[in-house]
């Protein structure tokens, strides 16, 4: 077995940034600058734009945090959303999920200029995704398709089988893998809540990428020896042992499930950080853009 290790990659991805970024500087240009709209006090939302702003100042970005109350009106939200599609000194922006229960995500998600919208939700980019045109691509099937390629994981003619169908993630990357590209080229079962039998399927994968928000849900009785693991889950759970008084759970139960894989990603320091290094990747591609 084989840890994809998501942290050491993503470090070699933000480095690869940083340099070009020194690069643009050198020519008198301006950084890339990301900024990220969060409404709301939510204890993991804080943490992933708090990480995503500290990657920024590591690589040279500049960023700009917009915190909104979490009572903020759907119109005053979308005021702020206007501002930054209005702001030429801004290259693309994030929108930070989930957004309150009364304001529309999908409404909003709408209104991101697709040309700085580095999360890749637009429909427009989605759809360009879907297609294999050049687009924004989410950054977690992002970071995934990243992490395959980087650790030359062969998916041509293999099985996959994705868990969950958001979206963000069990969606595009099951697009990204079937696609006519490589990494790609694969075939694609996506399975979700309503799916019978899961296992099923699960035992026939060669690759599988487990995205439901359930800790430890995939055992090791689902699946075959030697199948490539990529474990998307983070959900925080109690353990008073931690200082934090909460430790990040996969959706795979790891320690029983490595015994029988490839290749498997840890949790926490797999998927997550490659999202924050796509994300930046995709930063500096709306830079270069403008
Ligand atoms: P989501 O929007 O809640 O979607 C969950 C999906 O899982 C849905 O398609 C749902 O099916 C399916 N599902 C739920 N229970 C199931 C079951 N018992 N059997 C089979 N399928 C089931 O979640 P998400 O946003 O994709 O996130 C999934 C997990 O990844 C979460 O833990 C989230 O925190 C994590 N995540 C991590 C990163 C990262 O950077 N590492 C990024 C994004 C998300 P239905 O469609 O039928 O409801």
């Amino acid at each position: 077995m084989q840890l994809l290790d998501g942290k050491f990659i993503s470090n070699k991805i933000k480095e690869e940034i940083r340099e070009e970024v020194e690069a643009l500087k050198k020519n008198g240009e301006r950084p890339p600058h990301l900024a990220a709209i969060l409404v709301g006090n939510d204890g993991a939302s804080l943490t992933y734009v708090g990480s995503k702003v500290r990657s920024c100042e590591q690589i040279g970005f500049d960023s700009t945090l917009i915190k909104l109350d979490e009572d903020i009106s759907e119109d005053k939200l979308i005021a702020n959303i206007n501002k930054l599609n209005n702001d030429s000194d801004i290259d693309g922006f994030i929108v930070q999920l989930p957004l309150p229960k009364h304001i529309d995500e999908e409404k909003i998600l709408k209104l991101v200029d697709p040309s700085k919208d580095v999360d890749g939700f637009h429909p427009y980019n989605f759809g360009k995704m879907a297609q294999n045109l050049d687009s924004f691509i989410p950054a977690t099937p992002h970071g995934i398709v990243e992490l395959i390629k980087r650790y030359d994981i062969q998916t041509e003619g293999k099985h996959v089988v994705v868990i969950g169908r958001s979206n963000i993630v069990g969606r595009p990357i099951s697009i990204l893998l079937s696609n006519k590209s490589n990494p790609g080229n694969s075939t694609v079962t996506l399975v979700h809540s309503r799916t019978k039998d899961i296992s099923f399927y699960t035992k026939t994968a060669d690759i599988l990428v487990v995205a439901l928000g359930i800790p430890n849900f995939l055992k090791s009785d689902m699946i075959k020896k030697d199948v490539v693991v990529i474990d998307v889950g983070i959900t925080r759970v109690e353990d008073l042992t931690k200082e934090k008084g909460y430790k990040i759970v996969g959706d795979v139960d790891f320690e029983s499930v490595k015994l029988k894989s490839s290749f498997i990603t840890p949790v926490p320091g797999g998927v997550g950080p490659m999202t924050i290094a796509m994300l930046l990747k995709n930063t500096l591609k709306a830079r270069k853009n403008q």
